[in-house]
């Protein structure tokens, strides 16, 4: 079962996002960030599509994930959007730089939760990233269910 507040524009598994270019480091958040992404892409049948933000500002009730980057040493383990619709943001901190952490981070925007120091619940993680059928998924699955369980287990 996926998130009871997933967005109908992400049933084809094609998840949009953009960049906050004006956030400090921009350069180093793309980076951060494109790695996270391709982590899970490696371990999902999702798959990201960049857009641009003057395209996104056009579109009525689509959401997409807005990835912006502080150097304030906060945790990034943490849902920051509120609304069903729209942007859902992800701060990537100093805390959370590694692949894991960003797809972490990313997670949280998917409308998942954890507990405070638990993973996120192995069942709820695979109904989302398995949710569409895709190539290559049983190689996929494979990694989900022999190393990807701990994968997202930040901190
Ligand atoms: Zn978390």
């Amino acid at each position: 079962m996926l998130p009871e507040n997933w967005p109908s524009n992400w049933n084809s598994a094609v998840i949009p996002y953009t960049f906050n270019f004006y956030s400090p480091s921009s350069k180093r958040l793309i980076s951060l960030v494109k790695k996270g992404l391709s982590y899970i892409e490696e371990r999902s049948c999702l798959t990201f599509e960049e857009y641009d933000p003057r395209e996104l500002a056009e579109l009525k009730n689509f959401t997409y994930i807005y990835f912006s980057y502080s150097g304030v040493l906060e945790d990034c383990c943490l849902p920051f959007f509120k609304k069903r619709y729209g942007r859902r943001l992800v701060l990537i901190t100093p805390l959370c730089t590694l692949p894991a952490e960003v797809a972490h981070a990313t997670m949280h925007a998917f409308g998942l939760h954890h507990q405070n120091h638990q993973p996120f619940q192995e069942n709820k993680m695979k109904a989302l990233l398995f949710h569409n059928d895709c190539q290559k998924i049983e190689q996929k699955l494979d990694i989900f269910e022999s190393r990807m369980k701990n994968m997202y287990d930040v901190k």
